[in-house]
């Protein structure tokens, strides 16, 4: 696959400040050999090269912060809110996944899902077995995409086909992150993933928490999502006083931490958050779809908590970044708070590398970033009257009239997305 070199056209720059983008009507932006950017700006006056792709607007790729690579086919399957709908829907579509070669298919389906979106990096919960995570990996490898991944460890509350006792599980993990951590210059990322403390002993969350620190891995885990399971968490932990104080407890709150939904805390579940420098993943269209609740945005930004946004598939039923964008605009207003299309584009993309520490590389178009991009065909972007304002609207609220032509990471364009017009 050859790479970008040139791009000129239509670049929507987001700024280091949460919410901003300035906008460059005819930019060229400029790629080393190995997909760096090496320079961004405005034509020149007399500039030469030919637009690329016509009609689209070039933006950093999205960044899904949180998604499950063994629900793919589950997405949309309806069965009642959170602790049904593992029970009835999910558990079984996982089992699945002990299949090798049933893992491997999907695993093409989930990566392709995501390209044709527009995501171009993504922290996924891998299956609770090991050997359809290293198909993940491999699928993960080869399609190019940018993620950070891992086994989901599970060894109790779930079917005995999905649990694995810990002195199976962590060293399987420890090889998988020999293998896979930091693969292609760190485009791939090994993270510790503990499904959710209702899944996980004692003993699992500690070696989990100490493979994490030995390796300097990513951490990701499930925190109260539905009122349920709140309260199943404070009858299965009654030393703990609060959901994060499980975490806390067994050395899983910390800076390198990524926290999914985040929608049913405590004042002082909120202030170690904070304090520990901990993530969060705000996943609204599965909060909506599983009845789970409302996030309060601003509690988080409010305390400089970094907040990403995730499809949460297969609670989430859809992989567009955009769409769960529209629908974190929804939430906030039943919060009684209107969030900005620049703030919801902004979270989508820089905030989403943010949330994943990668804040250094990935998520804004500047020199020294990887050209990790996204082109989306824009009618108001041709308008020469149309205002940012109307722009930002477009690409978020109106995801299906303004479709993704291009996804690329490092400057190399994704399989099946269509191929530059020369
Ligand atoms: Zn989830």
């Amino acid at each position: 696959m050859t790479r970008l070199r040139t791009v000129r056209g239509t670049l929507l720059c987001p700024s280091r400040e949460r919410g901003r983008f300035e906008l460059i009507r005819d930019g060229v932006l400029e790629l080393d050999a190995a997909g760096t950017i090496r320079s961004i700006g405005s034509a020149p006056t007399g500039c030469t090269v030919a637009t690329t792709r016509p009609g689209c607007v070039w933006l950093p790729g999205f960044v899904d912060t949180h998604v499950h690579f063994p629900q793919t086919r589950a997405i949309g399957r309806s069965s009642g809110a959170l602790l049904d709908w593992l029970q009835q829907t999910i558990f079984a579509e996982e089992a699945k996944f002990a299949d090798p070669h049933y893992a491997a298919i999907v695993a093409r389906e989930f990566c392709q899902a995501m390209i044709d979106q527009g995501t171009t990096c993504a922290s996924i919960y891998g299956s609770s077995h090991h050997a359809a995570t290293e198909v993940l990996f491999r699928e993960l490898d080869r399609s190019g995409l940018r993620a950070q991944a891992g086994t989901t460890l599970m060894d109790r509350g779930a079917p005995a086909e999905l649990c694995v006792a810990a002195s199976d599980a962590l060293p399987a993990c420890d090889e998988l992150a020999a293998r896979w951590d930091g693969h292609d210059g760190g485009r791939l990322r090994y993270c510790v993933t503990p499904r959710f403390a209702l899944s996980c002993s004692a003993e699992l969350m500690n070696g989990a928490a100490e493979l994490a620190q030995r390796r300097g891995l990513p951490i990701q885990t499930h925190l109260a999502e539905h009122p349920d399971e709140v309260a199943a968490v404070a009858r299965a932990f009654p030393e703990s006083a609060t959901y994060l104080e499980t975490y806390a407890a067994h050395g899983l709150c910390t800076e390198r931490t990524l926290f999914g939904h985040a929608l049913w805390l405590a004042p002082e579940e909120w202030r170690l958050l904070a304090e520990q420098n901990a993530a969060i993943s705000h996943c609204p269209d599965s909060n909506f779809f599983l009845g789970s609740g409302v996030f309060r945005l601003r509690e988080a930004t409010e305390r400089r908590i970094r907040v990403g946004l995730g499809s949460d598939v297969g609670a989430g039923r859809t992989f567009s970044m955009r769409r769960v964008a529209s629908a974190a605009y929804d939430a906030s207003l039943l919060n009684g708070v209107k969030v900005s299309s620049a703030e919801l584009l902004w979270l989508a993309t820089t905030g989403g590398a943010e949330a994943l520490g990668l804040t250094a590389r990935v998520g804004r178009l500047e020199s020294g970033f990887d050209a990790d991009l996204v082109a989306i065909e824009c009618g108001v972007a041709d308008r020469a009257s149309s205002t940012l304002d109307e722009l930002l609207d477009a690409l978020v609220f109106c995801a299906e009239g303004n479709p993704v032509r291009g996804t690329y990471v490092r400057g190399r364009q994704l399989a099946r997305t269509e191929a530059v017009s020369p």
